[in-house]
This record gives structure tokens, C-alpha cells and sequence, in this order.
């Protein structure tokens, strides 16, 4: 993966000129912007203690507990655009003092209480794409990297369960339930790189939540270690024997524990899927379709709609909606008969587009990530943001946050898409580009955040809370929630060393 962007530079994706071309007359972007060399990128000072340092080694290996530039470098906070552009100029004033792979469960319980003796902060790491500040470290602080978990330990094919590691990337589970002939069915577009801890700990979406759910739903155990010992969730599929405290770990982010197992919900794969395009007249009469399909039970695996702009600009599909042809693009992907949602699709005044849309978009799917490199190094500042409403709530919540867009940035080009529906609402998933630099931008999702409090929305559906949500997330659950989550988490992680500062801000590791 490249430190300062995105996945494999060999899939590095040029610009088209006619992108360069809007780019610099009419969005106005400057020059282009190299980013340093790996050699010259600027770490902290570690301040770990040796003492610190022998005592980790001695749990996990020497081999295992990394301290080099590039190892501080490559777990230096997540992938957003805004921690992109500060690698690219060679900040990782955030860069763990160390890196330590514990290899299972009980080395991770060990490698906890070795940092809580000796006050020593963990970011628990999985794929390190969390786009949210959700791996922010810093001086006396080790990133935890769970690459070395990485087993289907077992599958259950009459409960259609399995059990898998944490650090498993997403693309290595596919591979290995493959071998059974079955499939999570995730997908989001973070997929070559994300693992499965980092999904269940923030709460991931894939492309084909419409036909899988999201990741939380395929959940049925889990197992934490955590400062105060470990917990082990989850014995039956549905239980009424009181809360649910895997709801608890799930989106925690690492402030509480770190996840060592998951028993997760698989399928089994499909003979194929058919994918096709769609065309509505407007946005409003797609998400309406869209509602009617969710509400009614017949549900292709993958669904997504792009707004206008989204259509126009062709980041959904150029080759789909000819060009100057107006209108809103929907992607259906169906693994079952086809039948009872095109019929819906139509009847809705859908346009059948045939295959070849969808073709295009299967084809294309994780390419955006390698497109928004190339941006960044044309000058243009590209940045993705999300929340998720009631359907009656849908249209003023994407008006919120374009008004909000538009009045912070000058003239952005803002798109949208949904593609996670539920018979009760959707998520919005914004794309923006603009001149501006990364204070205005931070301004601006600053003003977002609050826009999307203020209209109803929450401010994550599949994101997470991470550092840069953390004020609207206390805004959203109330003064009396982050109570309980602060007792919470004073419970498991006494000390506070589970990931300071995400989900609910907090202070540092006490001093002892
Ligand atoms: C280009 C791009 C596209 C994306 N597309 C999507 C998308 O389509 N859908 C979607 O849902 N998200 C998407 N994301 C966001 C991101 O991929 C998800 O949040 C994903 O779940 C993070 O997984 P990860 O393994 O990379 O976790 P990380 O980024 O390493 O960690 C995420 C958070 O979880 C914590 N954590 C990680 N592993 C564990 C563990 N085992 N135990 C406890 N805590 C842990 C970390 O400390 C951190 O706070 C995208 C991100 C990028 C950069």
C-alpha cells in the first residue's frame, strides 16, 4: 500500500484531460503537488521507555515490536484526504513511538497490561483506512497492528457461522470462505486494504448492503480483550437474556478493547451476479424507487443511485447517460430472479439501461480510492462525508449539506450517491471537490457536522466517530450517553490507554 495514498501504486489511476481540464478552468486548481520522499518524512522523538520497549518484546518477539522510520510511517494515522495531504508534506507529528504484532488473543491481553503498568497508550491498527481520525497516535504511544491474526479458525456450515481473526484483510477472508463455498458478501469500497476487526470495530457498510446487511448484522459473537480482563459475546443467534453488549463493542473503535475474534454470519456464495443500469428523471424519483424496493422486500444485492452532479461529472459511469443527457443513474446488482425489483424499477418510471452500466461499475468499484491520488497530486482537494436519515427526512438532510458545502467552499462540485437503504431511510454519501486547502476544508466539515445535527441526520452511518466526529457523536447521544460510555470505558480501560480521544473525547493515560 502507498504510505502517502492509496493501495497499489502499479493500479495508480492518470486523470483524463477533460478532468484536468475542469479542474483548472473552471474549478480553478493550482499547481500540482508532489509529495516528499519516505526518507524525509518528520517523526516525533519517541519517548517509550526501554523498560517499556524489553517488556513488550519479551510478550510478542523482538522481531515484533517494530521502531523503524518506515514501519512509524506506515501506521501513521488513517486515510482521509486531510491525513493524505499531511503525508504528502511529510507530517506524521502523529506516528506511533512503536509498532507491536502480538500474534493471538493472549498476547494482546499481555501486550494491554504490560501498557497499562507502564501508562503506554495503544491505537489498536487493522487496515489503517479509517477515514475518521480514528488512528491517531503520538509520542509514548504503540500502534497495535493486528496483521498477525489472520486465521479462519472455523465454519460451521449448518449454523453458517464462522470464525474468523481480526486482522484478516478483507480479499484474504473472501479467499479463505471461498475455499467452503461461502461469502461474507462485504464489500465497501475500502475492501483490497480494510480487515475485519477495523469493520466490526467502526461499524463498516459494503457495496452489497442492500442484499448482506451491513457488517454489524453478520456479527453473532465476538470476542475483547481489554485492560480489565476478556470478554466473550455472543452464544446464540437472538437472545433476550438483557442488552445486548455486543452492540457495545461494535463501533467502539478500539476505546474500549481490541477485538481478537469474530463469529461472523456467512453465506453461500452465488452462481452469479447480473448487474444493470437504471435511469431517473431526477434523484427524488430514483430514492423513491429505491424506498418502494426496500419496503417491499425485493432487494437486489447491490443498489445505488447517483444525484445529478454524480451522473454528469461521470464518477458513477460516463459511458451510462450519454453526454448533456440529465438524469440519475441507478446501479441494480441482482444475484437472485431479477424480476419483482425491475418491475418495481419501471413502474417507478426507470429507464432500463441494460448491462452494460452495470458492467462498467462492477469494473470500476474500487477505482475512486486511486482517482482521488491522482486529484490530490493534480492540486484539487477531494474528500468524502456521509450520515444517514429517515426517508421523510432524506431531502432536507441533502439539502443541509449542500447549502452547507457550497457557502463554505466557493463553488465546489458536490455529488451524491445512496446506496445503503433500509425500509425506513437511507444513508447519503457526499463526494466534494474544491481549490480550497486543507483549513478551509476542515472549516467546512466542521460546519457539516453541525448542519447534519441540526437537520436530523447522524453524523456517521458507516464511517465511524473516530477524533473528527467525536463533538457531533456527544451531540447526538446527549450529555447522559457520554456519562455512560465515560463509566463504560472506566471499567474496561482504567488507565486510559484504549485509543484516547475517539468516540468520546478523553483525557490521556493518567499519569499513575
Ligand atoms: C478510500 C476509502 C474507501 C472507504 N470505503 C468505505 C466503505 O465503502 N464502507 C465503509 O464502511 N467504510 C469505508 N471506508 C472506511 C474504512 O475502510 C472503514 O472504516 C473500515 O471499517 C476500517 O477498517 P480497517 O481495518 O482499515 O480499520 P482501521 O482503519 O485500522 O481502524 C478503524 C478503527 O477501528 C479500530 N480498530 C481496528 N481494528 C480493531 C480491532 N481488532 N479491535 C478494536 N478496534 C479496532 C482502530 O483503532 C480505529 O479506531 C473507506 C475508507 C477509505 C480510505
Amino acid at each position: 500500500m502507498l504510505w502517502s495514498g492509496w493501495g497499489d501504486p502499479a493500479k495508480a489511476r492518470e486523470l483524463p484531460d477533460q478532468i484536468r481540464t475542469l479542474l483548472r478552468d473552471l474549478m480553478g486548481v493550482g499547481e500540482p503537488v508532489e509529495a516528499v520522499a519516505l526518507e524525509e518524512v518528520r517523526l516525533p522523538r519517541p519517548t517509550l521507555s526501554p523498560a517499556a520497549l524489553v517488556e513488550l518484546a519479551a510478550v510478542v518477539g523482538a522481531a515484533h515490536v517494530r521502531t523503524d522510520h518506515e514501519s512509524r510511517v506506515r501506521h501513521t494515522r488513517g486515510k482521509s484526504t486531510p491525513d493524505l495531504m499531511r503525508m504528502r508534506e511529510g507530517d506524521a507529528s502523529d506516528a506511533p513511538d512503536a509498532v507491536v504484532l502480538p500474534a493471538g488473543h493472549e498476547e494482546v491481553l499481555r501486550v494491554l497490561e504490560v501498557c497499562s503498568a507502564h501508562r503506554v497508550a495503544v491505537v489498536p491498527f487493522g487496515g489503517g483506512t479509517s477515514v475518521v481520525g480514528g488512528l491517531v497516535a503520538g509520542q509514548g504511544v504503540v500502534a497495535l497492528d493486528l496483521g498477525r491474526l489472520d486465521r479462519l479458525v472455523s465454519v460451521d456450515t449448518e449454523s453458517m457461522v464462522a470464525e474468523l481473526e481480526p486482522g484478516l484483510r478483507a480479499p484474504d477472508a473472501e479467499r479463505l470462505l471461498a475455499e467452503h463455498g461461502l461469502t461474507l458478501g462485504h464489500f465497501p469500497q475500502s475492501y483490497e486494504y480494510a480487515t475485519l476487526g477495523g469493520f466490526a470495530a467502526a461499524r463498516s457498510s459494503g457495496q452489497a448492503s442492500a442484499g448482506y446487511g451491513r457488517f454489524d448484522d453478520m456479527v453473532v459473537g465476538l470476542t475483547v480483550a481489554t485492560p480489565s480482563g476478556a470478554l466473550d459475546l455472543g452464544r446464540a443467534p437472538k437472545s433476550a437474556a438483557g442488552p445486548d453488549l455486543r452492540q457495545l463493542v461494535l463501533g467502539s473503535e478500539g476505546a474500549f478493547g481490541v477485538i481478537t475474534s469474530l463469529r461472523l454470519r456467512v453465506r453461500r456464495r452465488p452462481s452469479a451476479t447480473v448487474y444493470e443500469g437504471w435511469r431517473f428523471e431526477t434523484f427524488q424519483a430514483g430514492s423513491a424507487a429505491m424506498r418502494r424496493l426496500a419496503q417491499e422486500g425485493v432487494l437486489p444485492a447491490v443498489l445505488r443511485l447517483s444525484d445529478e452532479t454524480e451522473t454528469m461529472i461521470g464518477l458513477a459511469r460516463p459511458e451510462a447517460i450519454g453526454s448533456g443527457d440529465s438524469g440519475c443513474l441507478l446501479i441494480a446488482g441482482h444475484e437472485k430472479d431479477r424480476g419483482a425489483a425491475a418491475a418495481v424499477l419501471a413502474e417507478q418510471g426507470g429507464a432500463h439501461l441494460g448491462a452494460e452500466p452495470g458492467r462498467a461499475w462492477e469494473h470500476g468499484r474500487f477505482a475512486a480510492p486511486y482517482l482521488r491520488d491522482s486529484l490530490l497530486a493534480a492540486g484539487a482537494t477531494v474528500e468524502t462525508l456521509e450520515t444517514a436519515g429517515f426517508w421523510s427526512n432524506l431531502p432536507r438532510l441533502y439539502d443541509a449539506v449542500r447549502l452547507t458545502l457550497h457557502a463554505e467552499l466557493g463553488s465546489p462540485l458536490v455529488m451524491c450517491h445512496i446506496s445503503h437503504v433500509y425500509e425506513t431511510g437511507a444513508s447519503l454519501y457526499f463526494t466534494v471537490v474544491t481549490n480550497q486547502g486543507l483549513p478551509e476544508w476542515e472549516r467546512a466539515k466542521r460546519a457539516v457536522n453541525e448542519a447534519i445535527v441540526t437537520a436530523g441526520g447522524t453524523i456517521s452511518h458507516h464511517h465511524g466517530v473516530g477524533r473528527d466526529h467525536s463533538q457531533a457523536y456527544a451531540e447526538e447521544i446527549g450529555p447522559l450517553g457520554v456519562e455512560i460510555l465515560r463509566a463504560v470505558k472506566q471499567r474496561l480501560d482504567p488507565q486510559g490507554i484504549m485509543n484516547p480521544g475517539v468516540l468520546i473525547a478523553c483525557p490521556p493515560p493518567s499519569a499513575g
